[in-house]
This record gives structure tokens, C-alpha cells and sequence, in this order.
């Protein structure tokens, strides 16, 4: 297969690491991003640790026509978008020009609004369709591996699923005040905006981080986590047959809280132009220049992610609690490829759909499709062989109902 990856930050440089570490599948492997000096860092790598050559270019993604040459040139079978979610569209738009299959690991949001929702890309998928191309969308870890722990499940374990709790947890020390995991920018406008979650077929807005809960991690223990709104609920809602509510969770610490709260208050994470000194910026572009970069972080990052799904439903008429998750250790990802638990989680599962692409058993159908619409089962094998490792777990319950506020928090 030939492969495009667009992107070279955190999670690019372990998605062309990766790709490298498969050489007998990826037979040719081109790099492009907007700064091309880090493409050129992580090629040396790769020529130095795997003895493998791939090719580099400089792109700016928001370029249609840009994306375009550069696809005429490399000609890859596939295109996989590990920049921002800004480009979504934009990649899409070149891969329908040149008729080449597209995956990504978040979905499009508007650089002016922060609103993540399926619906700009799922609008592609009659035009996909009649070109014969198809599209995989958010094969990332959540959404992800997340949404194919419970398309899993679906298929293998229950026979109705009702209740799917994702919880994730990054119980890592990177050693900084603060500093953001993946891209600054994507994360705190995620972080920031209301909770929401889904119940009995509706949509139940939170205020940011309103609710807490203390979930036990395996491998990890007690964590407080949050209840965020995360893209996969969008998709999981509706192609889990028999759901009646799918929430998210995700442990901050206190620090981490501290510090946004504080940026937030100052107005630091606003996504409107400001006027400073006659030019005007964006407070939230200005802040994530100052903060340390997700790829550079790696470097004595200790501790693990403990990432996965809660799962309640009924198998032959009885009621069962099950737990799928896997745990990454950052000081291992970082000996492998040079790269933090955060990154590598998200990189090696687009790795993994597109040497199922390679092998004719996703992307057989045209058209745009998110990860849990794909079979699972032979993902769920090649994810395990390319670095992360999945368990099984019974519990005796699922997670229960809403209790816990933040103290500083109002009742509703
Ligand atoms: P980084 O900020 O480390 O990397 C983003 C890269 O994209 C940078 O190299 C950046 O270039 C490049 N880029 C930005 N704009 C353009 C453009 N217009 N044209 C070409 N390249 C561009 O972020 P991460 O690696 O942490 O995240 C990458 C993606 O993965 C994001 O979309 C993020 O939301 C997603 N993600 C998904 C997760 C999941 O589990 N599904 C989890 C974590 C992240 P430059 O260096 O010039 O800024």
C-alpha cells in the first residue's frame, strides 16, 4: 500500500513510525506537513531506528489544490489525515478530486465555532459513494478504538447493549505546570465547552465539567473523572442497537483544572480575534505557542493510560457488566518510537485500519463510514500486534446514575 500521512506532530510521527515498523505493507510512505522541518526530523529518525527511507514535502492542508498535487504525485492508495481537525474537510475535498480513500482521527470543526459533529463529513457520503473511495472517520483511540471496543461487544459479546460509560484516564507525569497531551488548541477548546451525554434518545447538556464521578482504572486505581461531550457519543448512539444512554469520562487532575479555570477566567482560550498592539490575534493560537508541543513531551513522561468502555446489556436474558480497555505505559511508547502514551494510543490504530484496508477487509464499500460501522473483529487481532494490547473484564455493575457535582458547581 501506498500511504500519504498529512501531519507531523505528536501522533503523525508514530503513524509514520508505525507504517515503517510494517514495511512489507507500507511500500511506500510520504510525510507532508505545514512546518516540513519536522517531517524532516522524524525522517531521519526512521532511516536511523527501522533502516527505512520515506519521502517528505511541505503542505499547508487548508490548500485544496496544494493536497491535490502532492496526491498526484505520491498517487497513495490512501490518505491518512493526522493534522487538525480544521483540514478534515479540505483533505476530503482533494481525496474526492484525485478518487483516493481518506481516514482521520477527529472530526471536522470549524476554526470560528468550537462544535465538533459528524454531520459536514457524513454530508460526503453520496459523493464518496460515486467515486468508488471510501472514507473511514475517527480511527483514532477515542473516538476510535473506543467505538470498535464497543462494536466488539456488539457483535461478540451481547445480545442488546444499553448502557456504554467510555472512560479515560491519563494517570501519566510529564514533569511541566501544565501541558496538553495532543494538539493545545483542539484540547482546551474540547475541555472547555459544555458536557453533554445521551439518554432514552436525547441530547442532556451539562455546564464544562459539572459532574464528577471516581472511577477505578485497571492498572491505575481511584481517579476522579469528569463527564465530557466526546464525538464518539454521535456515532455510538446511533449504530449500537438497543442503547438507552452512552456517556464519557475523563480524568483531570487538579492542577490541570487550576490552570485552565484560570486561562479560561483571563480570557486566554478564546477563539475570537483580539486587537493587541495594533494586529490582531487569536488568544487561544497565542496561548498554545507558548505551551510545550504534545511530540515533545515524550522524554521522561512517566506513568500509563488506562483507556475503555464500560458496557451493561443482556446476553440469553441475563444482565452483565463488562469492561474492554487497554493500559500504554509512556515510558515504553517513548522507548519504541519516541513518542508519549497519548500520541502512540492515537497513532497505531489508523496503522491498523489501513493495513485492513491493505489486506481487503475494511474499506471494501464506498462511502464514509465511522470505525464501529466496520467489522471489528479482525481489527480487534492486527490492534493487539501492533502495540496495544486489549483485556476483558466483568464487573458487577455499570457506572449508575449521575451523583456526584463539583463543589463549586451550582445545583441545576
Ligand atoms: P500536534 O499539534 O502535535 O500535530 C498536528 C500537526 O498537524 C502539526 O505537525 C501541524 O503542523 C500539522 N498541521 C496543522 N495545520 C496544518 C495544515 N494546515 N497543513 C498541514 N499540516 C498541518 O497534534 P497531535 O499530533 O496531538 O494531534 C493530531 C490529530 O490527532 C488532531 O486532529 C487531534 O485532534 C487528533 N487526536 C485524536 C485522538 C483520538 O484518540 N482520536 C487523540 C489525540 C489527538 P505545525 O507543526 O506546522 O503546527
Amino acid at each position: 500500500m501506498r500511504v500519504l500521512i498529512i501531519g507531523a506532530g505528536g501522533a503523525g510521527n508514530v503513524v509514520a513510525k508505525k507504517c515503517a515498523m510494517n514495511k512489507d505493507t507500507f511500500t511506500h510512505i510520504h510525510l507532508a506537513s505545514r512546518t516540513v522541518s519536522k517531517c524532516e526530523k522524524i525522517r531521519n529518525e526512521i532511516k536511523e531506528q527501522f533502516s527505512v527511507d520515506i519521502e517528505i514535502s511541505a503542505l499547508d492542508a487548508d490548500n485544496v489544490s496544494d493536497t491535490v498535487t502532492l496526491i498526484n504525485q505520491v498517487k497513495p492508495d490512501l490518505v491518512i489525515n493526522m493534522a487538525l481537525p480544521y483540514q478534515d474537510l479540505a483533505i476530503m475535498d482533494a481525496c474526492l478530486e484525485t478518487k483516493t480513500n481518506y481516514m482521520d482521527t477527529a472530526n471536522y470543526e470549524p476554526i470560528d465555532v468550537a462544535k465538533f459533529e459528524y454531520h459536514w463529513q457524513w454530508a460526503y457520503q453520496d459523493k464518496f459513494k460515486e467515486a468508488g473511495i471510501t472514507a473511514i472517520l475517527g480511527c483514532g483511540f477515542d473516538p476510535g478504538q473506543t467505538n470498535i471496543y464497543c462494536a466488539y461487544a456488539q457483535k461478540n459479546l451481547f445480545d442488546e447493549i444499553h448502557y456504554i460509560d467510555i472512560i479515560d484516564c491519563n494517570a501519566g507525569d510529564h514533569g511541566k505546570a501544565f501541558a496538553t497531551n495532543f494538539n493545545p488548541e483542539i484540547n482546551l477548546r474540547e475541555v472547555t465547552q459544555n458536557g453533554r451525554y445521551w439518554e432514552n434518545g436525547e441530547w442532556v447538556e451539562t455546564e464544562p465539567l459539572e459532574f464528577r464521578k471516581m472511577i477505578d482504572y485497571p492498572e491505575v486505581g481511584e481517579k476522579a473523572s469528569y463527564l465530557l461531550y466526546h464525538e464518539e457519543l454521535e456515532s455510538l448512539c446511533q449504530n449500537i442497537k438497543g442503547l438507552k444512554r452512552i456517556r464519557f469520562w475523563m480524568t483531570f487532575g487538579d492542577e490541570y483544572i487550576k490552570h485552565m479555570e484560570v486561562l479560561q477566567n483571563i480570557g486566554m482560550t478564546r477563539i475570537d480575534p483580539v486587537i493587541h498592539n495594533g494586529v490582531e490575534i487569536v488568544p487561544i493560537q497565542f496561548l498554545k505557542t507558548l505551551l510545550p508541543e504534545p511530540s515533545s513531551l515524550s522524554d521522561g513522561y512517566t506513568g500509563k493510560t488506562s483507556i475503555g468502555c464500560v458496557i451493561t446489556g443482556i446476553k440469553d436474558g441475563v444482565e452483565k457488566t463488562v469492561l474492554i480497555y487497554n493500559v500504554c505505559d509512556h515510558a515504553q511508547t517513548h522507548k519504541e518510537v519516541g513518542a508519549q502514551a497519548v500520541s502512540y494510543t492515537t497513532g497505531v490504530p489508523p496503522v491498523t485500519g489501513a493495513i485492513l484496508m491493505a489486506k481487503g477487509l475494511w474499506g471494501k464499500e464506498p462511502g464514509v463510514w465511522n470505525v464501529e460501522q466496520l467489522d471489528p473483529n479482525p481489527f480487534m487481532e492486527e490492534v493487539a500486534k501492533q502495540g496495544l494490547a486489549w483485556h476483558i473484564k466483568e464487573l458487577p455493575c455499570g457506572l449508575g446514575e449521575l451523583t456526584e457535582r463539583r463543589k463549586d458547581k451550582k445545583a441545576a
